[in-house]
């Protein structure tokens, strides 16, 4: 009788997906002096059956889609006042909601810091850009304004992006930029807060080789909403961490038509 020797090997690329390599072991016979041939090959054979069908292949694993947060300010560099709080720590505080709000969808989230750290616009788009991104997003915000300011870079789009200047690598990413903010508008306006939409020129973001946004936060101040506005509402916080989130989930979707098509 014929055996087929099965040998379990893990893919070289991710732990997540393996695969069977299968070879013919040719004629075992259950003589004596091959009997612990036979044995070895009756518990590979036990061991497919507990494990599955033989031919199955695992489906390929989806690649990982990264998000960077960059929660602005930090240390030595405390951002705008906002009532009792510095904008360094509201920003942070933003961040750690929405990567753990991401995390929960199946995102990989890189962030520039986890603590009142001091980061120079550099070495946040050197993060960024190493974490070879989907979507970086820039935290900033203000007691000034209503609902959220949405800014892209204001760099010029070109074409060619082999030899990119560091200090001007988002230029071009801009219409990836472009068409990113609009998926975040759309969920923002979907959850009524309030959207102005501007470009301007962005220190770190500007040197960043991902679709990138800056994100304002500013008290809600529309004619409908109840109470004192104030950045530090509860209600108000969780809808714009839940619109960016939502935002990302879109954004990934469209990602993913897009590499089917
Ligand atoms: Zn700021």
């Amino acid at each position: 009788m014929r055996w087929i020797e099965v040998m379990w090997r893990e893919s070289s690329d991710s732990g997540a997906s393996s695969s069977f390599a299968l070879r013919t072991a040719g004629q075992i016979t259950t003589g004596s002096h091959n009997r612990r041939g036979w044995f070895r090959a009756m518990a590979a054979l036990l061991a497919i059956t507990a494990s599955g069908p033989i031919f199955a292949q695992s489906p390929p694993a989806a690649p990982r889609f990264v998000v960077v947060l960059d929660a602005a300010h930090g240390g030595d560099d405390t951002g705008a006042r906002l009532g009792g709080e510095a904008e360094k720590a509201y920003t942070l505080a933003l961040s750690i909601r929405l990567r753990s709000l991401l995390m929960a969808r199946g995102f990989a989230v890189v962030t520039t810091r986890e603590s009142d750290a001091t980061l120079e616009p550099d070495s946040r788009a050197q993060i960024a850009n190493h974490a070879n991104a989907q979507a970086c997003i820039s935290l900033h915000a203000a007691e000034s304004g209503s609902g959220v300011h949405l800014f892209v870079s204001s760099l010029a789009p070109v074409q060619d992006a082999r030899f990119l200047p560091w200090k001007t690598a988002q230029a071009a990413w801009i219409m990836r930029s472009l068409s990113f903010a609009g998926v975040v508008n759309s969920a923002l306006s979907h959850a009524t807060v309030p959207v102005t939409l501007g470009r301007t020129a962005l220190p770190a973001i500007d040197s960043m080789s991902c679709a990138a946004v800056a994100i304002e936060v500013a008290p809600e101040r529309s004619t409908d909403a109840q109470g004192p506005a104030s950045l530090d509402d509860p209600d108000y916080q969780a809808r714009v961490a839940n619109a960016l989130a939502a935002a990302l989930v879109e954004w990934r979707s469209q990602a993913r038509e897009d590499r089917e098509q």
